[in-house]
């Protein structure tokens, strides 16, 4: 199964796909993980990436698509994979075509993941990750549960507010995603393999609704999601 989850900063791409993941026995390939991966790593593609993410803008199409030609040809991806972040823009969405075109692995579906712009403000200031293991929490809806441990340290989650999730840049990131994001609602409308389903709600609940929707993937393709 091959799927994009398409949806503004804060609609619970991440999270999703991290469930998905479990279900699915496909990776999570996350275009924001991968570039705050460079970035911690100091490389010189890192820092030239972490200007614009600060700022919240969106880092250059050439950066982005090596990085995700390179993770596509990975061995694990040919089993499936669920694109998070990305693509972003129209350029981006072209990019993929060819590329799955050329590795013969067309996608199966992308997923809009819907959400009132004012749950995604409330959803983003509550976001944490662990420094340690990676999970994403959220402390006002999903916060670790009492005496969870992180199974890296085996102690608590060491929690932090990712830089670009202050106020001033999540302004910047919904605006970017309007302008240049949204537009591929209809690209993916207009070939036929868009679904919406609403990301309002808790965690759970959302994650029902993209089984609900991904069923007939998960079931005609057995041999490719593993599920
Ligand atoms: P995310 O973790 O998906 O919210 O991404 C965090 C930041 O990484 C974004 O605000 C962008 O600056 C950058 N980024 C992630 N994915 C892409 C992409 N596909 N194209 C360009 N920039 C991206």
């Amino acid at each position: 199964m091959r799927i994009i989850l398409l949806g503004a900063p804060g609609s619970g791409k991440g999270t999703q796909s991290q469930r998905l993941i479990e279900h699915c026995h496909i990776p999570q390939i996350s275009t924001g993980d991968l570039l705050r991966a460079a970035v911690a790593k100091g490389s010189e593609l890192g820092r030239a990436a972490k200007v614009a993410m600060d700022a919240g803008q969106l880092v250059s199409d050439d950066i982005v698509l090596g990085m995700i030609r390179e993770r596509l040809t990975d061995p694990d991806a040919a089993r499936g994979f669920i694109l998070d972040g990305f693509p972003r823009n129209l350029a981006q969405a072209h990019a993929l075509y060819e590329l799955l075109g050329r590795l013969g692995q067309p996608l199966d579906s992308v997923v809009v993941l819907e959400v009132e712009p004012r749950e995604l403000v409330r959803r983003i200031a509550g976001r944490r990750t662990c420094r340690r293991c990676g999970r994403v929490f959220n402390v006002l809806t999903s916060p670790p549960a009492p005496g969870e441990t992180c199974p890296v340290t085996a102690g608590p989650h060491d929690l932090f507010q990712r830089p670009d999730d202050v106020e001033s840049t999540v302004a910047e990131r919904l605006k970017v995603y309007e302008t240049q994001t949204r537009p591929l609602v209809d690209f993916y409308e207009e070939r036929g393999i868009l679904r919406r389903i609403s990301a309002d709600g808790d965690v759970a609940a959302v994650t029902g609704r993209l089984k609900i929707v991904l069923h007939d993937l998960l079931r005609t393709a057995p041999q490719q999601s593993g599920a």
